[in-house]
């Protein structure tokens, strides 16, 4: 298992900073997870090709007491003012004279932010010193082409767990450039949501286990209500606490089981010796005590809105008849509230049916409109990106607001083809809001498996990608978050809430 990466510590300043540029400087993690500054080295960005120097337009001041992590496996690139280079560092020498083989230093954006920029690395399966592992990685290397020359045309190439001995798998985080400046941390995120329902003093809070007692004394039988419980309590899932809370967007966990096997998923069983921070849950709960908890939570809450396939359950229209006929049961109790339905969009038919039983909303998880690159992430087992693609037109004939959770990756999303390829779907009436989620995967490997650069468009950054679809759209949304539909000032909110790109 990779050593977990969050740094607690606060960088330690260079005793004596070079002097001559003012943009942000390195960081570098030693392996017991110290971090320091560097004393000559601006910090560099990755924008998913190339590394760039830094600007003060790319970062902004981190959250006060968000974490640092140190990326394992990694060696931090950092941007050397006195000879214009980009520089690998293999070796950092601290103020008190430690020597270590530094570790890049990145952090996962807050909620509500998203990544410009990945943190400037190198991975050591292509740098590590250790010739038997550089062996062993050269020897899975040549297998993996092979692979991907059966498997592919366009140069996609097959990942497995096979070829991954040579670093371990990074936790799924999204790795976000980071620097040091006199005034604190920077990195390069900006914000694209309000975050007032989400703020950490409004969880976490000690009357959280009576309220689950008396929720559930209330329906005691309710395994699902039980699931919930656990969620709030184990995960500290801000949706599952609504549900004890009795506010806004509640979460309703129904699918122990996925049409689609993502690189990145964060609920299925490990792949590329990575941990993931979920669990599915391990039943399948019948229609019934899925929609009495719909049902009270939409017939109590404030802007009440109840969500399927709220992040790290499996694929909630999966197992259609019960997921259609929950939400009719509930229908039947209270008109009240929105019915959201979070997907990867494999079975049109049954949001149909959904949307015709008192389903009101709909969002598509993906991570790009190209086929193939979807089909190498979503990996699906019985439907195609077609299917996905039908579900949108789908959602349109039957009224649902429509939104996307777009797994962004700077470098790969931020392509004018993808603008364009948005925009049709914005024209056919298919797209209402973008939710700009950070795709949460080791960087290493899901970099190996885009295609390579010369298959790739010129890149607008992420803030471009935003601009150019805003300039285009106005009305289209933008943010992090599941709408607040059910809250009738919603349609005054503006599109992009973030403030200047
Ligand atoms: S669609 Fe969602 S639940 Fe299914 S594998 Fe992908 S990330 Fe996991
Ligand atoms: S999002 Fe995950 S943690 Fe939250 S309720 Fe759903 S399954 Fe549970």
């Amino acid at each position: 298992m990779p050593r977990p990466p969050k740094s607690k510590s606060k960088p330690k300043p260079a005793a004596t900073p070079s002097k001559g540029s003012t943009r942000p400087r390195l960081l570098v993690a030693a392996p017991d997870g110290t971090v320091y500054e560097h004393p000559g080295f601006e910090m560099a960005l990755d924008n998913g090709l190339d590394f760039l120097r830094v600007t003060p337009r790319d970062v902004i001041p981190l959250k006060e007491g968000w974490d640092l992590m140190a990326m394992p496996g990694t060696r931090p690139v950092g941007y050397d003012p006195s000879n214009g280079q980009f520089v690998t560092l293999t070796t950092f020498t601290a103020d008190d004279g430690t020597t270590f083989e530094p570790w890049a230093v990145a952090c996962h954006p807050p909620p509500g932010y998203v990544r410009n920029h990945h943190a400037a690395a190198v991975y050591t399966d292509e740098t590590h010193p250790d010739t038997k592992i550089k062996a062993l990685h050269e020897e899975m290397e040549a297998k993996k082409e092979r692979d991907a020359a059966k498997a592919h045309k366009r140069g996609l190439r097959v990942l497995d767990a096979a070829g991954d001995e040579a670093r371990p798998g990074l936790p799924l985080w999204a790795y976000t450039a980071v620097g040091a400046t006199e005034q604190g941390t920077v990195a390069a995120l900006f914000l694209a949501d309000e975050t007032t329902r989400w703020a950490p003093e409004l969880f976490y809070k000690g009357d959280l286990k009576d309220k689950i007692a008396t929720r559930i004394a209330e329906d005691p039988d309710n395994q699902v209500l039980r699931q919930i419980a656990s969620c709030a309590t184990e995960s500290l899932c801000c949706c599952a606490s609504n549900v004890f809370n009795e506010r806004w967007e509640g979460a309703v966990p129904i699918a122990p089981a996925c049409t689609a096997a993502c690189l990145g998923c964060i609920s299925k069983e490990p792949e590329w010796n990575t941990p993931v921070p979920q669990k599915r849950l391990k039943f399948q709960p019948t229609a019934e005590e899925i929609a009495r908890v719909i049902a009270s939570h939409l017939e109590r809450a404030p802007e009440p809105m109840m969500s399927f396939g709220q992040g790290c359950e499996g694929e909630p229209t999966m197992n259609g008849p019960v997921i259609i006929e929950s939400i009719r049961q509930a229908r039947a109790r209270t008109s009240r509230g929105i019915i959201n339905i979070n997907t990867n969009g494999s079975r049109p038919d049954t949001i149909r049916a959904c949307a015709k039983v008192g389903a009101n909303a709909l969002r598509i998880s993906l991570n790009t409109f190209d086929r193939d690159v979807y089909t190498m992430y979503y990996r699906p087992a019985d439907y195609d990106f077609d299917d996905m693609m039908r579900s949108f037109a789908v959602g349109r004939d039957e009224g649902l607001h429509i939104s996307i959770n777009l797994l962004i990756w700077p470098g790969w999303t931020d392509q004018m083809v993808e603008v364009d390829r948005i925009s049709k779907l914005v024209d056919d009436g298919c797209l209402q809001m973008i939710q700009l989620r950070n795709l949460c995967v080791d960087p290493g490997y899901y970099r190996k498996a885009l295609p390579p650069r010369s298959q790739r468009g010129p890149l607008l950054g992420m803030k471009g990608f935003v601009k150019e679809l805003h300039r285009r759209h106005p009305t289209l949304r933008f943010g992090t978050f599941n709408p607040r539909l059910a809250a009738d000032w919603w349609p005054q909110v503006p599109a992009f809430v973030g403030g200047r790109l």
